[in-house]
């Protein structure tokens, strides 16, 4: 027989990115719908990162909007959204150690899986969750309630586990069922037709490029053409699609928040290398497709060099944007490359463009690199 204690060590998310460590946190006493489990392993993965990051911000953390009584949830301690402090952790292993008079499928001494989502109980933009309005496994004693707990069709989401596979094992199911999920749900392998696009290019863009993308996979019913500058004025989640013409992780992140609930973003690296670095800011688009409604003027950022070409390549003397060089740096020799580098203004995402033949801000021409 477990003796369980009236304290508890715990983790506490207060706020955003504040963690306490609280070793006195009250062990909570099953009301009659309850069950008290005791937590034999607790797994920490990215998406306890971002509630950390988010807090009362982040969607699962606001309150359930409908599918449980407000009466049964003030009855419920360990149901804490908004500022409320929560305790993370949503890949765990429990044993029951205590049972309400009201439980009927859930018995002392079981030890079960959580599954943590309560899709049945939405927030106000998305879905309740154990580990986030509901309090999760970073502490000793886990409080449930069945009347969370239990599915519309019955399905409980405490699923019953074997004695002889270890608590870390099983604890790994949550994140390999979202592995195995991320490969099995079918995603939109078109633009959606009746939905809006986002065109952000930080590198050259034809209009062919466009029209044959739209022809190949449909064209959007809204399309918004920006340069990465004119990113940040844009709503957030408001783009089915968005396409980047680029390869600067800077305007990548900033890309990220404007895409809409299952929509994709599209990279067109162009062969260009991720680096840490910013690649230039040349917002290269100049020319819109035809069909295009008046796009944003392109901010003039785009650097134009002139330099001498040896005498096998035709004229002698070519000006040509930072972004296009990218492009013809294969073709030319590497003495080619160190009198192009040296004519422009010297930025390190330049010479990844160029490759490692490029002087960069310190590195020799080397004989042999075309990248
Ligand atoms: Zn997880």
């Amino acid at each position: 027989m477990t003796t369980i204690p009236q304290t508890q060590h715990a983790v506490q998310l207060v706020g955003p990115d504040q963690l306490q460590f609280n070793p006195s946190k009250a062990v909570f006493e099953p009301g009659p719908f309850q069950v008290l489990g005791q937590v034999e392993v607790v797994g920490l993965c990215f998406s306890d990162l971002k509630l950390l990051k988010q807090f009362s911000g982040h969607a699962r953390k606001s309150g359930v909007a409908s599918g449980v009584d407000a009466q049964a949830l003030a009855q419920m301690p360990n149901y804490v959204p908004g500022d409320k402090p929560t305790v993370p952790g949503h890949e765990t292993v429990i044993r029951i150690v205590s049972a309400g008079p009201g439980v009927t499928r859930h018995h002392v001494g079981a030890r079960y899986l959580v599954q943590t989502d309560y899709r049945w109980l939405p927030t106000a933009s998305s879905a309740s969750a154990f580990g986030y309005n509901f309090e999760g496994a970073l502490q000793e004693y886990v409080l449930l309630d069945e009347r969370v707990i239990t599915a519309p069709d019955g399905e409980s989401m405490l699923i019953p586990v074997p004695e002889d596979l270890s608590a870390s094992a099983l604890a790994l199911c949550e994140p390999w069922a979202c592995v195995e999920d991320a490969y099995v749900e079918r995603q939109r392998r078109t633009l959606k037709t009746d939905g809006s696009l986002l065109v952000v290019g930080e590198t050259d863009v034809k209009p062919a490029q466009l029209t044959n993308l739209f022809a190949r996979y449909g064209k959007p019913a809204k399309i918004t053409w920006k340069t990465s500058a004119g990113i940040e004025e844009l709503p957030d989640a408001a783009f089915d699609d968005v396409v980047y013409f680029g390869a600067n992780a800077d305007t990548v992140a900033r890309l990220f928040p404007k895409v809409g609930v299952r929509g994709l973003l599209n990279i067109v690296r162009g062969g260009v290398r991720f680096g840490k670095q910013s690649s230039p800011k040349s917002d290269a688009f100049t020319t819109a497709p035809s069909g295009w409604s008046a796009p944003p003027a392109p901010t003039p950022q785009t650097r134009w060099v002139t330099f001498r070409l040896p005498p096998r390549y035709g004229p002698t003397t070519r000006s040509i944007s930072s972004g296009r060089l990218a492009r013809w740096a294969p073709c030319m020799s590497s003495a080619t490359f160190a009198r192009v580098c040296l004519m422009l203004p010297c930025s390190r995402a330049t010479s990844a463009k160029i490759g490692s033949g490029c002087c960069g801000n310190s590195r020799r021409p080397s004989p042999r690199s075309t990248t």
